[in-house]
């Protein structure tokens, strides 16, 4: 008699922590990209290192690959479900250990969502910098796995700049401490820097030591319209070059603005403003004086309307137009890709000269919102659902602009990761030889290829 995965693993952990329902099973079968997924044999949901380490020991010995969940919020299809694989719901291990002021360290299950880190540290006047728009539900866990970026990224860097040190479950089952969590240190290869983003095709990570900051001022900031997309993105060159660095600068182009206008009209966009941009301080000493360097920069490069929000409340109103995106660009047409790529922000204009050359050859609409600061653009082409061929221009333009960003000595993926989706894209990422260069390193890490196989490299 054959011993079903099944019964392996609740002989190794919990039984009903085992789960083969199918409806359960489906509605774990992919992530907020809704890449296609294939079926999973199972679902295992263990609720401590121990019992991650004994799943990926039951997985090792039969061969079966394993697919890390977190929140399941991410965007290429990193945690979607393989064939037959055992779906590893790390949402179990969901415990702030330690909050040490001292270190500036927290110490974490993968499973703890980064909203509640942020609210717990805050109570500690300490403060916890990655922020991507999805913290409500993302996992520390699926945020190391794809070094989530978000706003903060011009001031604090991606999560890799927060990770201290890692507890890794490795291929065979075995755990590992990454590195100690001092600030400095240099002994051996940097593992936890490899590990992180690596889109859980290297290690399980079961604890993390994340570095904190003190609490920051209150953020306040200045909005501005331009009749032009040109002018803003030199408006944001002259503030992320000057002396005073934002904690976020945002941008929104004609087609999001469009879209607010639609569904927003309270928020009073001008009808001649082409595009947007929101700069954010967070600093203790001097906040007004960089709210007058952001404004004069604004003004400089020919604004047509300023705000000035001068306390957190305030500020909170001038996020609105960038909060509504999505569902402004919906407003615009029913379908929406969803972009996520990288320039040098030098290249930000020669991008957007380049896209509005995709638009006109391929009659398409193309937002090109986001992370200015640092170069990081969500570009959506907006299509109408309906009509498939406007569906398949869609979809070229999306790939047309991810070769833009490379010809331009930039990346497909900014920071929402590789998984599947942008598998093709990264023919003209890399050599030859780097990619193969990062396969043998993976088969270092996981010479029978059970660690979220087919996804990231
Ligand atoms: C509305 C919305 C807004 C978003 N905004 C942003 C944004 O501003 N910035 C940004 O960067 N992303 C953003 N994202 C994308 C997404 O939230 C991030 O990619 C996030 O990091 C995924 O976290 P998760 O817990 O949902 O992970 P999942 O989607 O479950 O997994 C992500 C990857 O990490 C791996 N993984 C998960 N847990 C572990 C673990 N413990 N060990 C090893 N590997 C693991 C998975 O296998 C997968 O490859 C957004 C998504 C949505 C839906």
């Amino acid at each position: 008699m054959t011993v079903s995965i099944v019964d392996l693993l609740r002989d190794r952990i919990p039984p009903q922590q085992v789960i083969e329902d199918p409806a359960v099973l489906t509605a774990h079968a992919t992530d907020a990209s809704r890449a296609p997924a294939a079926r999973a044999a199972v679902l295992a949901r263990p609720a401590s290192t121990a019992e991650v380490a004994a799943v990926v020991q039951v997985a090792a010995s039969a061969g079966i690959p394993i697919v890390p969940q977190g929140g399941r919020s991410g965007l290429v299809g990193g945690s979607a479900a393989i064939d037959g694989a055992i779906l590893l719901d790390l949402t179990g291990l969901d415990r702030i250990l330690s909050i040490d002021s001292v270190d500036r360290v927290a110490v974490v299950q993968p499973g703890v969502i980064v909203a509640d880190l942020q609210r717990a540290v805050a109570e500690h006047g300490l403060f916890y910098a990655p922020d991507p728009a999805s913290a409500d539900r993302a996992t520390i866990g699926g945020t190391i796995g794809t070094n989530a970026g978000g706003m903060r990224c011009i001031k604090y860097g991606v999560t890799r700049d927060a990770v201290r040190s890692l507890e890794v479950v490795l291929a065979d089952g075995t755990v590992e401490r990454t590195r100690p969590a001092t600030v400095k240190g240099v002994a051996g290869l940097d593992l936890t820097s490899l590990i992180v983003g690596s889109e859980g095709t290297l290690a399980v990570v079961t604890e993390a030591t994340l570095a904190l900051h003190p609490a920051p001022g209150p953020s306040r900031g200045v909005c501005a319209t331009f009749p032009d997309a040109a002018s803003a993105f030199e408006a944001a060159n002259t503030i992320a070059t000057g002396e005073r660095l934002p904690s976020a600068l945002e941008f929104l182009d004609e087609v999001a603005l469009r879209g607010v206008r639609i569904i927003r009209p309270d928020l009073g966009i001008p009808e001649d403003a082409r595009a947007w941009l929101l700069v954010v301080t967070d600093a203790h000493v001097g906040g007004s004086a960089d709210l007058d360097h952001f404004e004069a920069a604004v003004r400089e490069h020919g604004a047509l309307t300023i705000a000035r929000a001068e306390h957190p409340a305030a500020l909170d109103e001038l996020f609105a137009a960038r909060r509504s995106l999505n569902a402004a660009l919906i407003a615009v047409r029913s379908g929406t890709t969803h972009g996520d790529l990288a320039v040098p922000r030098s290249q930000l204009p020669a991008f957007a000269v380049g896209a509005e050359r995709i638009r006109e050859r391929l009659g398409v609409e193309i937002s090109l919102a986001g992370h200015v600061g640092d170069g990081n653009l969500h570009p959506t082409v907006v299509f109408d659902g309906d009509d498939q061929l406007a569906v398949e221009a869609a979809h070229r333009a999306e790939r047309e602009l991810l070769e833009l960003a490379q010809q331009l000595g930039g990346t497909i993926a900014g920071e929402h990761g590789i998984g599947t989706v942008k598998l093709d894209g990264l023919v003209g990422e890399s050599s030859p030889r780097i990619r193969d260069l990062q396969r043998r390193i993976k088969a270092v890490f996981d010479p029978h290829g059970i660690l979220n196989p087919g996804r990231k490299i």
